[in-house]
């Protein structure tokens, strides 16, 4: 990235202490010589992870990272979403990213969500400017938007209740993200939009959650990866080719930089950076 593109990284907060431990003393410093303006760590829908997201936020930021907190409403209310919000001033945080989230599978479709732009407005009204708050964007439209106008007008909406920025649902059909962003524009969108980067790590998992998140698999990608059979080392190398033209395509156009999608891992993101020549050796 030029000095003006950013790169950010995204983790999820591991289940046991040992993850965490591991995220921070390992894979975290595996993953600096990236020199990331910040990391964001997720957030179980629900608030389940909420004391692991914190914990996670809380090691990151001792090692002397921004951090950015995902955070959805879930099924909290106004005064324990205050509390967060509190808690996270407190600990020095001045990044969040706000979203509305799922209902959690096993919750039988019952829970009330709370879009985003209701999310963005209460932290406006609660916390004034303190935060600087991230959205989502879908470059390939949310899975369930009533239609791709909908879904920009709804982008538009967040973004005017006072987020400073979105970050992609990742894609890989950079063509997607370009249209949008000139969609985005027409619609009056300023804000930037920032690439949101998957590393291919495990393809299967990748094909079961881009078909829940709506996300396309182009089918030249899912052809070239079956003919690699079980030759994981293949698949890899193939992925790092792949994610890197994305990447080097969005550099070269000028994007305002990539937030990668660690998934916790060092090896795909930093192999990608060092081919971008955004770091010496992986
Ligand atoms: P919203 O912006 O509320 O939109 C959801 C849907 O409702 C869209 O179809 C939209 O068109 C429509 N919509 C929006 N506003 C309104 C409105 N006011 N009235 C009616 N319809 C509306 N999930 C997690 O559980 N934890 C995470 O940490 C997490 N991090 C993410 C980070 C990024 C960068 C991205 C792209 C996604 C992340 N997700 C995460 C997934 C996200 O929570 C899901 O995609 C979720 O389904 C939508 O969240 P949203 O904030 O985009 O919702």
């Amino acid at each position: 990235m030029t000095s003006n593109q950013e790169v950010s990284l995204e983790f999820f907060p591991p289940k046991t202490e040992a993850g965490r431990v591991k995220l921070v003393e390992q894979t975290l410093p595996a993953l600096a010589p990236l020199a990331p303006e910040y990391c964001s760590v997720t957030y179980g829908a629900g608030g389940s992870t909420r004391e692991t997201t914190v914990g996670v936020v809380d090691g990151l930021q001792r090692e002397g990272q921004d951090v950015a907190p995902h955070l959805s409403f879930g099924a909290d209310d106004e005064a324990a979403m205050a509390a967060l919000l509190e808690r996270y001033r407190e600990m020095g945080i001045s990044r969040l990213v706000a979203l509305r989230g799922d209902i959690p599978s096993g919750m039988g479709g019952g829970g009330h969500l709370v879009h985003a732009n209701e999310l963005v407005d209460f932290i406006r009204r609660h916390s004034g400017d303190h935060f600087s708050i991230a959205v989502a964007a879908y470059p390939e439209i949310h899975p369930q938007a009533k239609s791709y106008e909908t879904d920009i007008f709804y982008l538009k909406q967040k973004l005017d209740a006072g987020a400073d920025k979105a970050i992609t649902q990742f894609f890989f059909n950079v063509d997607s993200y370009f249209y949008f962003l000139d969609r985005c524009q027409a619609a009056g969108i300023e804000q930037p939009i920032h690439p949101g980067i998957m590393p291919i790590v495990n393809f299967t998992n990748l094909e079961r959650f881009a078909g829940s998140c709506g996300a396309e698999i182009p089918r030249w990608i899912r052809q070239r990866v079956a003919g690699f059979g079980d030759d994981q080392e293949s698949v890899r190398k193939f992925g790092i080719e792949v994610v890197t033209q994305i990447c080097a395509t969005l550099q070269e156009s000028g994007a305002p930089g990539v937030h990668f999608y660690t998934m916790n891992q060092v090896e795909p993101t930093l192999t990608i950076a060092a081919n971008l020549g955004l770091i010496d050796t992986p």
